[in-house]
């Protein structure tokens, strides 16, 4: 069981043992435990001065800028609910995580606050902005290079009536008011004493495990977000899962492939990063040349992300000899790794792509492949393992009345365990139908094998019933995969009068690539039993997808 029970305790036993280390590496610059946690007193003494306290949600609403972090530490040291918010939401989606939350507090970049967020936050609950300088790429024709965008607040999009439109960079610099209060400067009773001075601290909450840290949304694949919250517990012991699972040293260098807004980043980044006492490598958004200068600056030794990210580095014409011989360990988590792209990004990375299996609900990671372990793949579908349950967790299969299944049959995984979240945010009826007796229902059908190795077979809600018989897309789209002209496929269930319902298939084709309909039709006769062949296949240019990327069938089925 992690020793600190809120990450509040472990951030601030970090800043405490190790002031002057290296907490971020943002482009060339440093920002070090000690600087990054000055920051966050000066944005969580502007929101209390706004009004905010503990229980109350900020919303971050920013690409992996430092401005980002220091809004989470920020947001923790006020005992405030951090609720990241994906910065490629439009307004109508910012609107529904603002609202949905209840956020009274919004820290974004003013690129998006002139573009997006300005627009919005007016009839929302939102009463305070903090926004701020930051520093991204740019493409030029002579390559690439950064750029430092300002914040220049008055001669842009100002605020709205009854909201306040603060600078981050004016709060830094400020003096703390306290700081010439001799009855306030170190008593803030949180316990740091030392070098680190303690004069103008925001009185430490009163926080314990159960309370939220995150209230992450879930990606919208199957429904609307659901806001899942992440108890401080929840976090830590997640960020003690990667400790455990990845094993490198205090001090190395943490990747930030993900985005920081979606549970992997926030937690197998940001969450792990505080754990170990490790640099965490942002390079605002993901650019394939742009991160692997940031890689080849700071030599990073794991990271954890999508796998269409992790092979988008390997294939980018910028790689260099040496850039990814830095990696002691990579994950890969959220959508399924094909067995032979595995292989060929085990070549270029020189180390095993692991695979690890978790969601918002379970603030990330809940099944996985050791270190150094190479996960089976399933004979009969040739998936690959994603793991078995990480520490004190527990798994079970069951079959639709709640009762486990047999050894390599087909059951939901329902998962238990101190990551498991207590609640969805104000969805009672959601909260009941999803956790029972502390088992979480994750929606998802997996098989496990003898040795106890669990295989995901797909998403519980996209089976498709053709005329009594269960078709997975997932195993539908592996065919279509493996078709040469074939980028991206997915496959969902149509209405038909005789079967009740037809499978039906999408793809979108390489570029330059060309085929058609009747060939595709022709591999599928080859590769698949009949039930399983689409009736239907439509070739599209693009595919819909999810604000994290993943392909949502649902909107192709409607
Ligand atoms: P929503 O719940 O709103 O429909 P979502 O489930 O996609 O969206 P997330 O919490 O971001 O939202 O994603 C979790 C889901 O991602 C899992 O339930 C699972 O279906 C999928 N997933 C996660 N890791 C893996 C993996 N290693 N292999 C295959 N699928 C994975
Ligand atoms: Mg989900």
């Amino acid at each position: 069981t992690p020793s600190h029970p809120t990450m509040l305790a472990l951030w601030n036993s970090r800043v405490q043992d190790t002031p002057e280390a290296p907490f971020l590496h943002v482009f060339d610059e440093t920002v070090t435990f000690a600087a990054a946690d000055a920051q966050a007193e000066a944005l969580a003494r502007a929101l209390a001065a706004a009004g905010l306290a503990q229980g109350d949600r900020v919303a971050l609403y920013a690409q992996n800028d430092p401005l980002f972090v220091v809004g989470v530490l920020a947001g923790w040291k006020l005992g405030a609910i951090v609720v990241p918010i994906n910065p490629m939401n439009t307004a109508r989606e910012l609107r529904y995580h603002l609202e949905d939350s209840g956020a009274k507090a919004l820290v974004t970049l003013p690129t998006l606050w002139d573009e997006v967020a300005a627009g919005v936050v007016g009839d929302t609950g939102v009463d305070v902005v903090i926004t701020g300088d930051f520093t991204r790429w740019t493409e030029d024709e002579g390559g690439i290079g950064t750029e430092r965008v300002a914040a220049v607040l008055d001669a842009r999009v100002s605020a709205p009536a009854g909201v306040t439109l603060l600078r981050a960079e004016e709060l830094y610099a400020a003096q703390p008011r306290a700081a010439a209060d001799p009855a306030q400067a170190g008593g803030s009773g949180d316990g740091r004493t030392g070098a680190y001075p303690t004069a103008g601290s925001v009185p430490e909450p009163r926080l314990t495990g159960r309370d939220p840290a995150f209230l992450t949304y879930t990606s919208g694949t199957t429904g609307s977000p659901k806001g899942a919250v992440n108890t401080h517990a929840n976090v830590t012991f997640n960020a003690e899962t990667y400790t455990r699972l990845v094993g490198i040293a205090s001090g190395q260098p943490i990747l930030a492939i993900a985005p920081l807004f979606h549970i992997t980043g926030s937690v197998g980044h940001l969450a792990y990063a505080i754990r170990l006492g490790s640099p965490l490598v942002l390079s605002h958004r993901f650019q394939p040349e742009a991160m692997l200068r940031t890689i080849r600056a700071w030599r990073p030794a794991f990271t954890v992300g999508a796998i269409t990210a992790l092979m988008a580095l390997a294939d980018s014409p910028a790689l260099q000899e040496g850039d990814l011989e830095s990696f002691e360990v990579i994950y890969s988590g959220g959508a399924p790794i094909a067995p032979s792209l595995g292989d060929r990004l085990e070549q270029v990375y020189g180390t095993y792509i692991h695979n690890i299996y978790g969601m918002s609900e379970t603030a990330s990671p809940f099944t996985a492949t050791p270190r150094g372990v190479r996960g089976p793949v399933d004979p009969a579908s040739g998936a690959l393992s994603v793991g078995k349950p990480v520490y004190d967790t527990e798994v079970r299969l069951v079959d639709p009345d709640g009762v486990d299944v047999a050894v390599g049959e087909q059951g939901e995984i329902w998962g238990r365990g101190p990551q498991i979240t207590p609640e969805y945010w104000n969805r009672p009826e959601a909260t009941a139908a999803e956790i029972t007796d502390g088992w979480l229902h994750t929606g998802d059908v997996a098989v496990r094998d003898e040795d106890g190795w669990i295989y995901l077979v797909d998403r519980k809600k996209d089976m498709i019933n053709a005329s009594g018989y269960k078709v997975w897309p997932r195993e539908v789209e592996g065919v279509l995969y493996d078709h040469p002209a074939v980028s991206e496929a997915a496959v969902v269930g149509a209405p038909d009068e005789y079967r009740g319902e037809t499978v039906k298939a999408y793809v979108t084709l390489k570029a330059g690539a060309h085929t058609t309909v009747e060939e595709l039709a022709e591999f599928c006769r080859e590769n698949l039993s009949a039930y399983k062949r689409p009736r239907v296949l439509e070739i599209i240019d693009e595919m819909p997808k999810t604000a994290t990327g993943k392909i949502m069938r649902r909107s192709l089925r409607d």
